[in-house]
């Protein structure tokens, strides 16, 4: 079982989300106190589900909730086919062969034969353990399929293959509504979200983000464009360099790509090359490998940053996006996915298509202050009303409920 901080203290969220928010989570929480959440996913560290997990399990137990976090356990060629079930489930055509389908159900089973299933509710997170619904007739409990990934176009054979374990869910959570499948379950819709008290997100002092810079080589007196991200391809670092490119060539500013990778995303290092070659000897662009545990290190980027861009082609929610919202930096990021909750383009960031038009917004950007300063005060304001933990734990509770009443279309909570 993963341990997770316990101690976390509700008053100190009231002090960032008011009092009613968390009058309203007592409230609900006293319909769902004393039942074991069991939550199993396939990495403890690294990407936006082990980041969410980190935080969400200790907040849900202060509320009497008795969440716990399984992590299963697979070799490299697991991971790897997984990776590319992950692609493929946001539409890029993967070939698994029957080799590899073997190789993921015998892993399903040996994970099944190892784990203890003690959920009185078990939260499964997206592909990599979803066969493992093969327990549940034997359980007798409430099993949902919480879905990361943008599955909107999946390649097919890919889908087709996952689709019969998800529909023995008693029901699927999705992070937006464009991610729904047609489907005999249940569907949930519930966005990601950030922690404000964590490492990642809390206030800097000034000179804390001054080192920080200065340690990587940095010149906080410049402009910084920035993004964090695995390395990964649907993250685009490469498009993020031919824009930084197109924006050197009229402002003197820096580029940070930092990002870590995940047990479970075994491509990471083959891309950290790529950008590196792309990177070449411009003494202006900073990659940095990040190892894990690097919160107060990206939240210091972050604070330190001009632009801080998300240049996805695929994405599933895109932390990084509120994350950087949250620190009221202006955010260009890649149309997709569960981006485009989080910037409203001309509101809280851009919305970009190509390196082009990232470099032109880039542009924009540096040359009106003014801009940078509205829309970040625009995004602060807009993850504060819609992607803080908070809600997303009255979400998940939320939906404990409803599973606890599968015929009522409306439970009352007094
Ligand atoms: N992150 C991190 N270290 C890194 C790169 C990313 O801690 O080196 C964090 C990032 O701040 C965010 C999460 O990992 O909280 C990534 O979540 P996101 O939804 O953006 O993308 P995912 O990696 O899940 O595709």
């Amino acid at each position: 079982m993963v341990s997770t901080k316990e101690g976390v203290s509700l008053s100190d969220y009231q002090d960032v989300t008011g009092k009613h928010v968390i009058d309203e989570l007592r409230v609900i929480a006293a319909h769902v106190e004393g039942r074991r959440l069991q939550n199993i996913n396939s990495t403890a560290v690294g990407g936006g589900v082990a980041e969410i997990l980190t935080r969400l399990v200790p907040l849900l137990r202060e509320l009497g909730v008795l969440a716990t976090w399984d992590v299963i356990k697979g070799d490299q060629n697991f991971f790897e086919i997984t990776k590319a079930m992950h692609n493929a489930l946001h539409g890029k055509p993967e070939n698994l062969t029957p080799a590899m389908l073997d190789h993921y159900r015998a892993t399903t089973e040996s994970n099944l034969r190892q784990m203890d299933f003690h959920g009185d509710v078990i939260w499964v997170h997206d592909p990599q353990p979803a066969a493992l619904i093969a327990r549940r007739k034997q359980s007798g409990r409430p099993w949902v399929w919480r879905c990361h990934i943008d599955v909107s176009t999946p390649y097919k054979p890919v889908w087709d293959f996952l689709a019969p374990y998800v529909e023995q869910y008693d029901a699927a959570i999705f992070s937006m509504p464009d991610f729904a499948r047609p489907m005999h379950i249940p569907q949930f819709m519930v966005a990601p979200s950030i922690d404000p008290l964590s490492d990642k997100n809390r206030e800097l002092e000034p000179g804390t983000v001054e080192r920080v810079l200065r340690k990587h080589g940095v010149d906080p007196g410049r402009p910084v464009l920035t993004q964090i991200s695995r390395f990964d391809r649907l993250k685009d670092p490469l498009g993020v360099i031919a824009a930084y490119k197109l924006v050197r060539k009229r402002h003197n500013c820096q580029l940070v790509l930092a990002g870590g990778d995940a047990p479970d995303d075994p491509e990471g290092a083959a891309v950290l090359n790529e950008v590196r070659e792309a990177a070449g000897t411009d003494p202006n662009i900073h990659v940095l490998p990040l190892p894990p545990f690097s919160d107060l290190e990206i939240n210091a980027l972050v604070r330190g940053s001009t632009i801080v861009f998300q240049k996805s082609i695929k994405e599933g929610f895109g932390l990084t996006v509120s994350e950087a919202l949250w620190k009221g930096k202006p955010v260009i990021a890649g149309a997709v996915g569960g981006i485009k909750l989080q910037v409203i383009n001309g509101h809280t960031g851009f919305l970009v298509h190509s390196p082009e038009g990232a470099a032109q917004r880039a542009m924009q950007l540096l040359a009106d202050p003014g801009l940078c300063r509205r829309l970040g005060e625009n995004g602060r304001l807009h993850v504060k009303q819609n992607f803080l933990l908070t809600r997303q734990v009255k979400d998940y509770m939320l939906v404990m409920l409803a599973l606890d009443h599968p015929a009522k279309d409306v439970v009352h909570l007094n």
